[in-house]
């Protein structure tokens, strides 16, 4: 489950961890009132306000409907309306989202914490993730931080720096030290720092995240180092965990289509591809998305309908699949193992029907228990459907398609 930049800095804040403070509005009156009560606690006199969107690249990205940028400086409290006016209710465009932009619902309204002295401020990057070829977690940082980390990654990669962090022994004082020394600092910003990366491994670990990335991390002109942007991850399955989390939720910035497949408790994940497919089984899902990309599609979704496959699942499969505009075909890969193939065979021909009008090609393998009468219900069906039993005849179906 992804977070909006408020509510992982909320997070990074309850395990001690330095942010940029800030509080969230969701019209350009409460926006003012908020920096009213952050001048009030903080002492700030200029304001930055960002739209809360899931995606990043706000700074530079452009509000469509009124040309603002996602991430703003209010000069002064009388500022913070016409700012927020121009962020709120608008589409906002970054690289990360689409053309067509992000809606956005909330700002937060921050302490502008460059200035005075923004001279002598510095802005690194930091990240903590799982590394799954070692299984272990890591560092990621960088002296170069701010707004271009994918430049850096790319032209400078010896200025990416990875600390990779022992499960059983947890991140240790030399580890944080060479941390941050190869950000160059010395003094007072290097014991901030230490002390910084502590806390922030601990909340990682804490709230069970499955990534942060917090760019920038800024070391202020009076050698503070605080979280001004945060990108927070949670792993679902720990959420049982933590339901003061769950309630972050936002579904309005997930799929609409994985929400409902996670309803129907179908298990669905929507990718960027052309050919949609329904399996059951994991493993076999997985084969199935390499079989379409070897046959040069490209997998639009992961769908596991699990063991039952019964003629209601496949028809809300269906409709889930063809909900997605990319779908050019439909790769059914069904093995009869608990299941009958000619049960599932009839569930499909059922669906298709219930459905009405599916234009894309269905291709249907079918194998296991009664696979040749499922093979003979599909082909006398006189639907638009083509059935095969071997996996290299699915695949070659899907390459005729997709070529
Ligand atoms: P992103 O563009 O989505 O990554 O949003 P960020 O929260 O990282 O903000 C983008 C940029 O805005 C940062 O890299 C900073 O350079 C700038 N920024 C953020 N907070 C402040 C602030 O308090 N004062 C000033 N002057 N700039 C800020
Ligand atoms: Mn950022």
């Amino acid at each position: 489950m992804n977070l909006h930049e408020y509510q992982g800095k909320s997070i990074l804040k309850s395990f001690g961890v330095a942010i940029q403070e800030g509080k969230v509005a969701d019209t350009p009156e409460e926006a003012h009132k908020a920096a009213l009560k952050l001048a009030e606690e903080t002492g700030t006199e200029w304001f930055v306000l960002k739209a809360q969107i899931h995606a990043g690249g706000r700074g530079k990205g452009t509000v469509k409907e009124t040309g603002s940028h996602g991430v703003v400086l209010a000069k002064g409290i009388d500022k913070v309306i016409e700012v927020a006016s121009g962020i709120l209710g608008g589409h906002l465009v970054t690289a990360q989202t689409s053309s067509e932009g992000k809606m956005v619902s909330k700002v937060l309204i921050a302490q502008d914490v460059y200035y005075p002295g923004e001279s002598e401020t510095e802005e690194f990057y930091m990240s903590v993730l799982l590394d799954r070829s070692s299984g272990k977690n890591i560092i990621m940082y960088s002296p170069e931080g701010g707004m271009d980390i994918e430049a850096v990654a790319e032209n400078t990669p010896e200025l990416i720096f990875t600390e990779t962090i022992d499960p059983g022994a947890g991140l240790q004082g030399f580890q944080a030290r060479r941390i941050a020394f190869n950000l160059g600092l010395s003094g007072q910003s290097f014991k901030q720092m230490t002390s910084f990366v502590f806390k922030l491994y601990d909340a990682y670990i804490g709230c069970d995240a499955s990534m942060f990335e917090i760019n920038p991390v800024l070391k202020t002109s009076d050698n503070k180092i605080i979280a001004v942007d945060s990108k927070v991850s949670l792993d679902d399955n720990s959420l049982y965990r933590h339901p003061d989390y769950e309630s972050m939720r936002d579904k309005s910035e997930e799929d609409q289509a994985e929400l409902e497949a996670d309803e129907i408790g179908l298990n669905y994940v929507k990718l960027d591809g052309n050919v949609g497919c329904m399996v059951n089984g994991a493993g076999l899902a997985m084969a199935t998305m390499d079989i379409i990309k070897l046959s040069g599609g490209e997998p639009a979704n992961f769908l596991d309908v699990g063991g039952t496959a019964d003629a209601a699942r496949v028809e809300q499969a269906f409709r889930i699949i063809l909900k997605d505009p990319a779908v050019k075909a439909i790769l059914v890969n069904i093995f009869g193992g608990i299941v009958r193939c000619d049960r599932v065979a009839q569930g499909i021909v059922d669906a298709y029907l219930n459905i009405g009008g599916v234009e894309v090609p269905v291709i249907v393998r079918l194998q296991g228990t009664n696979a040749t009468e499922a093979k003979k219900l599909i082909d006398d069906s006189g639907l638009k459907v083509t059935s095969v039993i071997l996996f290299q005849e699915a695949a070659d179906a899907v390459a005729e398609i997709v070529a």
